[in-house]
Formats: C-alpha cells, structure tokens, sequence
C-alpha cells in the first residue's frame, strides 16, 4: 500500500517518461509508482554523512517534493563523506549547498530549505506537510524528537545512524509498527556515546545506510511491502556483515504503547540529561587564551592530554602529559594534586569525564577543564597546529 493518496497523482510528461524509464520498466515501481514519486513529499533532517545519500538519490527517483532542514555550514570535515557538498561549498549553508546539488541533478524537483535546527517548537510545523520523514541527525535529542514528532502526526519515520564502522537503519511507523522509543526507551547517559566528530567514521559508511534509508523511503512511497518496519538493519562495514533483529511494538512504550504519558513535543536537551544538573559540582573551565597567560606567566601548571595515542599522532599538545580516559584512576598517582591541572581532549567533552571520573576516584587536587580542547588551541593561541 503506497501512502500516497491516488487524488494527488498527476500525469507524467514526455520528458519524465525519458528519465525515469528505468524505474518505468520495473513493474513494481511502474507508470503508478513514478506517478507516487512525483507528487510524494519526503522532509529530510540533516544533509550531513546521511542527508547526502538520500537527497540526492531520492532527487534523482524523481521525488516530487524535498524538504531539507539543516542550521549547520559546510566543513572542510564534512567534505570526507558529505557528497552532496564540494570544496567551494565550504562556509555555505548547507541547506543551500544542497539545493544547488538536488537541482543540477534534477529540476523537476521543488527543495524547501529550513536553514535551522529542528526544535520542538517549530518540529510540527516543519513536519506537518510531508508524507516521509527521513532521520539523518547525528544526535540523540533530535532523534528522539524526530521520533517523536512523526508518532504523534502519524509519519513514517525512515530512521538511520552510523558511527565509526557500523551503521543501522529501521523504519519506524506507529500503528504499523514499534517506534524509536519501542527500542531505546531512554537514551544513553551524556557522553557515554562519543559523537562521529569525536570518535570518527569512514566515509563510505553514511554512503551505504544513507542509501538504504533512500530505498526504503522509495518503497513506500511506490508501495512496497518488504521492507524495514519491525526490523532492525545492522551493518558492519569492516567486517562487511549484515545483521538483523526483529523489532517488537512495546506496549508499554511511554508514546506509542496502550497508555501513552507523552502527548506533545517535551524537551529533549533535559530528556537527554543535556541540561546542567545545578545539584552536581561544576567544572571549573579554562579558556585555551587564559591557560597561555598563566603558561607565560611562568606558573606552573600539570597538563593531561586525555586523547587515544592514535589521536595524539594527528596533533600533541605542547608539553603534555599523555594519560588516556580509561587509564585515569590507575594512573592517578602519577597526578600532582598540590598543583593546578588542566585536562586536554579534541573538543572539551572526554576531559569533562576525566575530571568526573577523577573526583569520584577521591582526587583532590583542584582540576580545569579546557574548555573547546585542543581544537580551541589551535584556533586561539598556537596557530601553526592543525584542527581535526
Ligand atoms: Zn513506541
């Protein structure tokens, strides 16, 4: 069952007929099936390592209508798996960056940008009008506001996410099937996940499950019955294995089971434990220009860069000592608690679990967090070194 509604459909013209015709010989997707393709509406969040795959070959399907909402510019990190966008995109929206591409592709297709980042506030709104929402955020708040968002309006969500080698991919659809919530009632304590920028991801991985969201995406639209709803994809792209896992309804899940206690959109930054707990001791930061005054000042000062060596191999901090996160408290003698220390990772988040996991481990000494890590460093003071 397509869930395109027949009274949207439209003729195809003669030169749709030429483009699409490889599609038009397949009697699963057909002259009905291209028809659905040009009047469905598919929204998708994110154009990032996901987003790329999915607009541009849902683009090329000849769907008709391609929200595409995203508040972030191009990276010269990016470019490694965002293909959607090119070396002179650098420093544009990405929403903009992207529309050039999905219409040199392909202009029969209208692109509605929403160059901001997706809210509870304005989630309904954005999502309302489309058929398919495809999930390419990289950040549990979102995904689970993407999720939902789409139970509450009733959409398909076309769910996928990758990290390092691994990529999944699901549909999720309420009253068809389980929810994001159905599988991961709660998300996983703050920083616990490190991020793609934090703990990588090749490049090719986002290609691969941003194409498997594009398939699935297709599918329903054309009306196929074969595909992700209750089944979880799992890829592992360098043992090159697929795994699957049938996915339950949980009826007791807190939106989508018997008795829901979400009704609207909650706030998912607090849901996430994104939020600064005001119970819990803060940590004391240190700005990458205020920890050179003090270096330059002669004080003496105990650096621990907390990085992986494989990462400490793209940059060394200056004069610092190495002692990985998960080394800490073994370590901690080797720690001088009678002097000032501050503690150093790429972007100022592992360290933040360094001090935590070292004031639990009963360390006394007082203890700074470089605030944005090495990367402010090299932004702010030490010019010459490379941002990662
Ligand atoms: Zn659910």
């Amino acid at each position: 069952m397509s869930i395109i509604p027949e009274e949207r459909l439209n003729d195809l013209t003669n030169d749709e007929i030429g483009r699409y015709s490889r599609h038009l010989l397949l009697p699963e997707i057909g002259v009905d099936g291209q028809k659905r393709l040009k009047a469905a509406k598919v929204l998708l969040i994110g154009t990032g390592g996901l987003g790329a795959p999915l607009a541009l070959y849902l683009a090329a399907a000849g769907v008709g209508t391609l929200g595409i909402v995203d508040f972030d510019v191009v990276e010269a990190s990016n470019l490694q798996r965002q293909i959607i966008h090119s070396t002179r995109d650098i420093d544009r929206p990405k929403v903009a960056s992207a529309r050039d591409k999905i219409k040199g592709l392909n202009p029969n297709v209208t692109v509605k940008e929403y160059n901001t980042a997706l809210t509870s506030e304005n989630a309904f709104d954005i999502i309302k009008d489309y058929d398919i929402v495809a999930d390419g955020t990289d950040n549990y708040q979102t995904r689970y506001l993407v999720n939902d968002a789409c139970v509450l309006l009733g959409k398909p969500n076309v769910y996928g996410s990758v990290f390092q080698f691994e990529g999944q991919a699901s549909v999720f659809y309420a009253g068809k099937g389980p929810c994001y919530r159905c599988l991961y009632p709660s998300p996983p304590p703050p920083g616990l996940v490190p991020s793609c920028s934090e703990g990588g991801v090749m490049g090719v991985l986002p290609g691969i499950v941003g194409t498997i969201q594009a398939a699935e995406v297709i599918k329903l639209i054309v009306g196929g019955d074969k595909g992700l709803i209750g089944r979880l994809l799992l890829f592992d792209a360098w043992t090159m294995k697929f795994r699957e896992l049938k996915l339950a309804h949980d009826e007791n899940c807190p939106i989508c089971g018997k008795n829901p206690t979400i009704h609207e959109l909650i706030d998912y930054e607090q849901f996430c434990g994104l939020k600064k707990n005001t119970a819990e001791k803060p940590i004391e930061t240190i700005t990458a220009l205020e920890l050179k005054a003090r270096l330059d000042s002669g004080e003496k000062i105990q650096l621990i860069d907390t990085r992986e060596p494989h990462e400490r191999a793209i940059v060394k901090f200056p004069n610092a000592k190495a002692i990985p996160l998960g080394q800490l408290e073994r370590r901690i003698d080797e720690i001088d608690p009678t002097i000032d220390t501050v503690f150093i990772c790429k972007i100022g988040q592992r360290s933040i679990f360094a001090i935590k996991a070292l004031e639990e481990a009963g360390y006394k000494g007082r203890m700074l967090n470089l605030q944005d890590g090495l990367n402010a460093w090299a932004r702010d003071v030490d010019k010459s070194l490379p941002q990662y």
